[in-house]
C-alpha cells in the first residue's frame, strides 16, 4: 500500500476518535477545540457548517457560528454536536459572506452554554467575535488584574480575556489586538472578527495548528486541513508562529505581532488528536503514524502472530508496525459505530461493561494468537488494562503492548485537558510496573528520538523537530510559572 493512501473504512464510528473521552469510560486525553473561519464566500454559514462537522472530533460539547455581511452579527451557539446545534432553517438565517465557527470540548464543571464560542461582545467600535483553540497560561493573572480595575467577566473562558484587553485599548483594532496578543502567554490559534475585519493569529511557538486555504476568491482558516478537503478548498499554508493575518475589504494583509520563537507544534496532534487525512507541516497524519509504527517495530520488535491497533487513532501505526515486521495486520479490535453518547452510571461494574459496549475483541482473529496491540498513549493505565483483558478474554495467548508516544508524565499548559500529574501513571511508575498494572506480556514506548524522526520529516534539524514534547520531557516552550496564577489544561 502506498504511504500516501489512506485506508478507507479501517476506522469506525461517525467521527474520528468519537466517544473516546466524553464520559470517562475511555481514559484518553481530551481533545481541545477546533476553529473554522471563512472570509469572502456568499454562503459562509454553510461552508462553516461542513468545516465544523469535519472538526467534530476536536470537541463534542458545543458548537457555534457567528456570521456577518459587514453589518450586524448573526450568531448561534448551542450544546451538542454540530448536526444537533444547526439545522437547515438555522443555517439559512445566518446570512453573510464571512464567519468564524467553533467546536468545543470542555471540562465537565465548565460545560455550559455561556462558555460556548464564538464569544460575541459589543465594544466601543461595534461588534467583536472571538473563537480560539488552546490555552492562555497567564489568563488567571490577567483576569485578576482586569477585574481589579473594573472589568466584569461574563464567562469562565480564557477567550474573554483577549476581548477585554482589546476593548480597553484606545488604539485601532489591529494595533489593540497586537498589544493584547503580546500580553498573553500560551498555545493558541485565534480567530477574531469585527464588523469590517477578520484577524487570524497563531502563538509565537505555533503550538496549536491553524492553516489557510482558498476556495474561489474566499479565504478559509481551519484547525485541521481535513475540513478543507470536505468542501473542496485548496490548502495554501500553515499560519506561522507569531503571525497575524488581517482580512478586510482590500483583501489579505500578512502581519505579525511577535517574532517567531522556538517552533513547538504539539506532538500529540501527530500521535492522537488530528484526523489521519489531515496534514501538519506538509505531512499527512496517516503517513506519519505509519512511520511511528515502523519505528516502533525497529526499536522493540517482538515475535507475534498478529498486529492490531486500538481504534481509531492507532490503526495507521499498527499498519506501519505490521509492514515493517511482516506480521499480518488484523482487525483484532472493533469499535462500536454508535459510541458517541452513552448514559452509563460510573459504577465500576458498569464502566467495565461500558468498555465492552464501545470496543470488542474479535475472537476469530485473536483466539490462540500472540497479539501485538498498538496504542497511542497511556494516561492513567485503566483503559490499557481493560483492552488487554478484552483480548485475553477473547483467547489471545500473549498481548504485547507498543505505545507510539513516549511515557506521558507531565500536564499540558497549551490546551489539552490532562489529569493531575499524580494520576498520570508514567509520572510515578517504571515501565515494568506499568506493564504489570496493565496485565501485558511486554510493554514498550517509542523513544523521543524515534518519534521526532518519524513525524518531523524535513524539519528534523529543528530543535526537537519543531515539536512540543513537554508532556514527555518537561521542557515547556513557554514560561509556565506565574506565581501560582498559571493555568494548565484547556480553558477555551
Ligand atoms: S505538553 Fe504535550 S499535549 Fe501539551 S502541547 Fe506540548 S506536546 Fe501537546
Amino acid at each position: 500500500m502506498s504511504d500516501e493512501v489512506i485506508p478507507q473504512g479501517l476506522w469506525t464510528g461517525d467521527y474520528f476518535n468519537e466517544g473516546s473521552g466524553r464520559d470517562g469510560i475511555f481514559d484518553k486525553l481530551k481533545e481541545e477545540c477546533g476553529v473554522f473561519g471563512v472570509f469572502g464566500h456568499p454562503d459562509a454559514a454553510s461552508m462553516s457548517y461542513y468545516g465544523l462537522h469535519a472538526l467534530q472530533h476536536r470537541g463534542e460539547e458545543s458548537a457555534g457560528l457567528c456570521v456577518t455581511n459587514g453589518g450586524d452579527f448573526n450568531y448561534h451557539r448551542g450544546m451538542g454536536l454540530v448536526k444537533e446545534v444547526f439545522d437547515k432553517d438555522r443555517l439559512a438565517s445566518l446570512i453573510g459572506d464571512r464567519s468564524i465557527g467553533h467546536v468545543r470540548y470542555s471540562t465537565s464543571g465548565d460545560s455550559k452554554l455561556t462558555n460556548a464560542q464564538p464569544l460575541v461582545f459589543k465594544y466601543r467600535d461595534g461588534d467583536l467575535a472571538v473563537a480560539t483553540n488552546g490555552n492562555i497560561v497567564n489568563a488567571p493573572k490577567i483576569r485578576r488584574e482586569l477585574e481589579q480595575s473594573g472589568s466584569i467577566f461574563q464567562t469562565t473562558s480564557d477567550t474573554e480575556v483577549i476581548a477585554h484587553l482589546i476593548a480597553r485599548s484606545s488604539k485601532d483594532f489591529v494595533e489593540a489586538a497586537k498589544d493584547a496578543l503580546q500580553q498573553i502567554v500560551g498555545g493558541y490559534a485565534f480567530l477574531l472578527m469585527t464588523n469590517d475585519r477578520m484577524l487570524v493569529a497563531s502563538d509565537p511557538n505555533g503550538l496549536r495548528p491553524i492553516s489557510m486555504a482558498r476556495l474561489g476568491d474566499a479565504y478559509l482558516f481551519s484547525s485541521e486541513t481535513c475540513a478543507f478537503e470536505t468542501i473542496g478548498a485548496e490548502i495554501i499554508r500553515d499560519i506561522e508562529p507569531g503571525e497575524m493575518l488581517v482580512l478586510d475589504k482590500n483583501g489579505l494583509h500578512e502581519d505579525r505581532f511577535a517574532e517567531p520563537q522556538r517552533k513547538a507544534l504539539c506532538a500529540m496532534e501527530y500521535i492522537y488528536f488530528a484526523r489521519p487525512d489531515s496534514e501538519l507541516n506538509g505531512s499527512n497524519l496517516h503517513s506519519s503514524r505509519k512511520r511511528m509504527g515502523r519505528r516502533m517495530a525497529q526499536e522493540s520488535f517482538v515475535d507475534a502472530d498478529v498486529v492490531t491497533g486500538v481504534p481509531d487513532s492507532s490503526i495507521s501505526a499498527a499498519i506501519g508496525y505490521a509492514e515493517q515486521t511482516g506480521i499480518p495486520y488484523e482487525l483484532g479490535l472493533i469499535k462500536n459505530k454508535y459510541t458517541g453518547r452513552t448514559f452509563i452510571q460510573p459504577s465500576q461494574e458498569l464502566r467495565e461493561q461500558g468498555v465492552k459496549m464501545k470496543l470488542s475483541a474479535v475472537r476469530r482473529v485473536v483466539e490462540g494468537m500472540r497479539v501485538v496491540m498498538i496504542d497511542d498513549s497511556i494516561v492513567r493505565g485503566t483503559t490499557s488494562r481493560r483492552i488487554v483483558n478484552l483480548l485475553r478474554e477473547a483467547g489471545a495467548t500473549e498481548v504485547h503492548v507498543r505505545i507510539t508516544s513516549p511515557p506521558f508524565k507531565n500536564p499540558c499548559f497549551y490546551g489539552i485537558d490532562t489529569p493531575d500529574s499524580r494520576e498520570l501513571i508514567a509520572s510515578s511508575k517504571s515501565i515494568e510496573e506499568i506493564r504489570k498494572e496493565i496485565n501485558a506480556d511486554s510493554l514498550e514506548f517509542i523513544s523521543p528520538e524515534g518519534l521526532i524522526e518519524a513525524v518531523a520529516g524535513n524539519n528534523v534539524n529543528d530543535y526537537k523537530g519543531g515539536l512540543c514534547m513537554a508532556c514527555f520531557d518537561n521542557d515547556y516552550p513557554t514560561r509556565t510559572d506565574f506565581n501560582g496564577e498559571e493555568q494548565f489544561g484547556c480553558s477555551c
